[in-house]
C-alpha cells in the first residue's frame, strides 16, 4: 500500500515511525522548507502520551527531546489561595509514567529525527493543494506542482488541514476559543516547583513551572473578537510584554516576578478548537491528530491524542486490510475519546475567558469544576493504547 502522510507534525513523525515498524514505505509530505524550521513554544506531554511512545519503542524520546518530569497541578485564585489540586505523587503508580514539559521544537526534532532513522521518506517544502481521486488511488497535488500517485492519503495536517478542506469542503471550521495565548522561558530567581503553578488572575489566566532557574510560563489573554490571522505576525515584543505586565499588575507575586524576568514571548496564538467532525475517514483518506480534533492547549492533551492516534492507526493498517476498513477501525476506537477531550477543553476555556470578568458565579462554582476537571484528568491519564487493534465493527463500533 503506498501510503502519503500530508503533515510532519507531532502526529505525522509517530506515524511514520510507527508505520516503518507495520512494513510500510510512508512518504511524509511536510509544508515547512526543512526540519529546523519547524517551530514552536513548550507543550505537556500527559502520562498517556508518555505510554503511546513507549508502545512503538519510543519511550526515551522525552529525555532525548531535553523534557522534565512535572507531576499534579496547584491552582489558585487571584488573591494566591490554593482552591484546587491535582495531586501528581502517585502518576508512577497509578499511571506507569509522569508528564513531561518539552520545548516543542525539540520534541518535533526529536520524532522526526526518529522517522527518518526509520527509514521513512521526507519531503520538505511540500505544501500540498489538491487530491485527486480516480479508480488507481489519488494523486496528491502540491503548490510547486509536483504530484505524488499513493493508495492512501493520511491527513496530519494540523488544526487548518487542507486534506480535511478538500475532502469535506463543508465540515465545521476552527472555533475560535475568545483566548489569545503567549508565553516562553525566562531565568527566574524563583525555586523549582514540583507541580504546575496555575492561577486564576484578576483579568488573565496564568501558568508556570520552574526547573533549574529556568520557568516555563504562558498567559491567556482574553479577547472577545477572533483576531486576523496575520495579526501577530510582526509583534512588537516591547508592546506587548508591557501589557501582559499590566494584565497581571495585580496578580500574586510568582506570576509577577516571572514576567519581570521576561522580556520577550516567543509570539501571540489565537486558540482555536475543532468541533466535532461528521467524519474522519474516506475510503482512501482518513484524517489524525488536530486535524481530527483540535483541543485546546488547555487540556494538555493535543501532543499526546496526535501520539496516540499514530499508534493506533498504524496498528489498525498493519493487519492488512483495505484502508477503508483499516480507517474505520482506527475511528471507532478513538472518536468518542478524542471530541470528549476537546469538550473538556472548551470548558475549561470559557472559564478561563470569563476569569477577566472577576465574575463571583465563577468563583463560587470553581472548587467543584476543578474537582470535576481533575476527575476527568484522571481518566485520561489512565488511557492505554490498546496492544491489537480490536474488531473495526465490534460492539459500539460506527463507521464513520
Ligand atoms: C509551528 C507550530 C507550533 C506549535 N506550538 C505549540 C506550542 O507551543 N504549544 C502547544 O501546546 N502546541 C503547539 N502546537 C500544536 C501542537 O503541536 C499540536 O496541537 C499537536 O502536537 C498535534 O499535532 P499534529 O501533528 O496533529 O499537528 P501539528 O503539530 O500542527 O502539525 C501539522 C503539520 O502539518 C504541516 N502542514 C500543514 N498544512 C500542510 C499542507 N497543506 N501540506 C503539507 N504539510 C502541511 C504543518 O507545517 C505542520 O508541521 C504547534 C503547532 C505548530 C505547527
Amino acid at each position: 500500500m503506498r501510503i502519503l502522510v500530508v503533515g510532519g507534525g507531532i502526529a505525522g513523525a509517530t506515524l511514520a515511525v510507527a508505520l516503518r515498524q507495520a512494513g510500510f514505505d510512508p512518504l511524509v509530505a511536510e509544508a515547512r522548507h526543512s526540519r529546523a524550521a519547524l517551530g514552536g513554544a513548550f507543550l505537556t506531554l500527559a502520562p498517556n502520551g508518555v505510554n503511546a511512545l513507549r508502545a512503538i519503542g519510543l519511550g526515551d524520546v522525552p529525555s532525548a527531546a531535553e523534557g522534565f518530569e512535572v507531576s499534579g497541578l496547584d491552582m489558585h485564585n487571584a488573591r494566591g489561595r490554593r482552591i484546587a489540586e491535582l495531586a501528581g505523587e502517585h502518576d508512577l503508580d497509578r499511571y506507569g509514567a509522569r508528564g513531561v514539559v518539552l520545548r516543542r521544537a525539540r520534541l518535533h526534532a526529536e520524532l522526526t529525527r526518529r522517522a527518518q532513522a526509520a527509514g521513512a521518506r521526507y519531503r520538505f517544502g511540500a505544501r500540498l493543494v489538491d487530491l485527486r481521486h480516480h479508480a488507481a488511488g489519488v494523486t496528491a497535488v502540491f503548490a510547486d506542482d509536483e504530484t505524488v500517485e499513493v493508495d492512501a492519503v493520511i491527513g496530519a495536517d494540523g488544526i487548518w488541514s487542507t486534506v480535511r478542506r478538500l475532502t469535506w469542503p463543508d465540515a465545521p471550521r476552527p472555533r475560535y476559543t475568545g483566548i489569545v495565548d503567549c508565553g516562553g522561558w525566562t531565568t527566574v530567581d524563583l525555586p523549582d516547583t514540583s507541580r504546575q503553578q496555575m492561577y486564576f488572575g484578576h483579568r488573565a489566566f496564568f501558568g508556570y513551572v520552574v526547573r533549574d532557574s529556568l520557568a516555563y510560563w504562558f498567559t491567556n489573554v482574553p479577547r472577545r473578537d477572533e483576531p486576523e490571522r496575520t495579526e501577530f505576525d510582526n509583534l512588537d515584543h516591547q508592546d506587548w510584554m508591557t501589557r501582559i505586565r499590566e494584565l497581571h499588575a495585580d496578580d500574586p507575586a510568582p506570576i509577577r516576578a516571572v514576567l519581570g524576568a521576561a522580556n520577550r514571548s516567543l509570539g501571540a496564538w489565537p486558540l482555536y478548537d475543532l468541533p466535532d467532525l461528521p467524519a474522519w475517514h474516506t475510503s482512501t483518506v482518513c484524517l489524525v491528530g488536530d486535524a481530527a480534533h483540535a483541543v485546546s492547549p488547555s487540556t494538555g492533551q493535543g501532543a499526546s491524542l496526535a501520539i496516540e492516534d499514530a499508534v493506533v492507526l498504524a496498528r489498525h493498517l498493519g493487519t492488512g486490510r483495505r484502508p477503508e476498513t483499516a480507517f474505520a477501525g482506527f475511528v471507532a476506537e478513538r472518536k468518542s475519546r478524542a471530541e470528549k477531550i476537546v469538550r473538556f477543553g472548551r470548558q475549561i476555556g470559557d472559564r478561563k475567558a470569563s476569569s477577566a470578568a472577576g465574575n463571583l458565579f465563577r468563583d463560587l462554582t470553581l472548587g467543584f469544576f476543578l474537582r470535576m476537571g481533575a476527575k476527568a484528568a484522571r481518566e485520561q491519564y489512565a488511557y492505554r493504547v490498546p496492544q491489537r487493534p480490536e474488531s473495526p465493527y465490534g460492539p459500539g463500533a460506527t463507521r464513520a
